[in-house]
């Protein structure tokens, strides 16, 4: 028999799961960078589906909002197939302004209901002067690595990612344009197409909600996908920067406290104003305690009155009822003069 060569020893890639839900809509491009430059390999969970879904259902208790019972189906569609699944306690990432006890606990939520999660996460809290997020994320990429130096410039490259997304982001791209674009390298300006949003000849649609909500297709009955298929031109609440945000409460007399429901009420308010804006569809889930105060403010503080869909989603919603009330909402811009509003 010849002689035959063993084959090399490849030692394997740590493999670090990410659920596909709540903050991965905002940091993923942050993360990816990061533990990709660390050695790991980024396992991200399936896109929401029936089975993920009923599998989050079946561990959740029925008090938890569906945005949560969602990240549990995604942890659980992780667990068994990645080393660690990675999931921040984000606390705040702006000064003075906090998420909601349901976000900032939903790695304990998640992980006392998915029997045997390797949970590996991290506080991210901006508020706190004692820490900074460096330091935070220093510790868990001891797990991957021993080299500070190394520690230190996959952080800098994940930062630059996450910087060049959010330019898209601002920008009006949704957030698998921005994703890709980002990848890519390419900045807004090199976009051919001009930012995302704003091609095609209908009316200017502006989405508010919390990001997790909207751009998971599944769980939004495909909305943005549909507002498209109509000829609609498609802005989101994503697009107003922290700055922005920050503007709209300054006339305000006082916020809502919750980061998710300021961006949903300066983006309402700042919509409605917008003479290009033909309407508004605030997206909001069942359950959401911090979303029941932001109706309240959106009322009372509205400047100018826009047709304005509110489609409350929950596991039991139908496809037929939200292509029903999207055609009234048509019909109502329709109807009014262009630029009116
Ligand atoms: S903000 Fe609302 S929807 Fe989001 S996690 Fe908190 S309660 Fe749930």
């Amino acid at each position: 028999m010849p002689f035959m060569a063993p084959a090399p020893v490849t030692e394997r890639k740590t493999r670090l799961g990410i659920p596909r839900a709540l903050f991965y809509y905002a940091y993923f491009p942050f993360w990816e960078v990061f533990f990709s430059e660390l050695g790991a390999e980024v396992v991200v969970s399936g896109r929401t589906n029936k089975k993920i879904l009923q599998e989050g259902l079946s561990v959740s208790t029925g008090e938890l909002c569906l945005p949560i019972k969602l990240l549990n189906g995604h942890v659980a569609d992780l667990v068994g197939r990645c080393d660690f699944v990675f999931l921040p306690y984000i606390i705040s990432t702006q000064k003075g302004s906090y998420y909601c006890p349901k976000l900032i606990a939903s790695p304990d939520i998640a992980k006392a209901v998915v029997p045997g999660l390797p949970l590996m996460s991290a506080d991210v809290d901006i508020d706190n002067f004692f820490t900074s997020l460096f330091a935070t994320l220093r510790e868990v990429a001891s797990k991957l690595s021993t080299n500070p130096v190394r520690i230190y410039a996959a952080f800098r490259k994940a930062l630059e990612r996450q910087e060049l997304f959010e330019c898209h982001i601002h920008a009006g791209a949704l957030f698998e344009e921005a994703l890709a674009a980002a990848r890519q390298g390419r900045s807004p300006a090199d976009d051919a197409r001009g930012p995302a949003g704003r091609e095609g000849e209908g009316p200017l649609v502006a989405v508010v909600g919390h990001t997790y909500l909207f751009n998971d297709p599944y769980i939004s009955f495909d909305l943005l996908h549909r507002l498209r298929e109509r000829g609609a031109r498609v802005v989101t609440s994503d697009s107003l920067s922290a700055a922005q945000v920050g503007e709209e409460f300054s006339a305000l007399e006082k916020g809502t406290h919750w980061s998710l429901g300021n961006r949903v009420v300066a983006s309402v308010i700042r919509f409605s104003r917008r003479r290009d804006v033909g309407g508004i569809v605030y997206v909001t889930p069942f359950g959401c305690s911090s979303d029941s105060l932001v109706k309240e403010y959106i009322d009372a503080n509205l400047p100018e009155r826009k047709p304005l869909l509110v489609l409350t989603v929950d596991e039991h919603s139908g496809d037929a009822g939200v292509v029903t009330r999207l055609e009234a909402f048509f019909d109502m811009i329709a109807r009014l003069p262009a630029g009116a509003g």
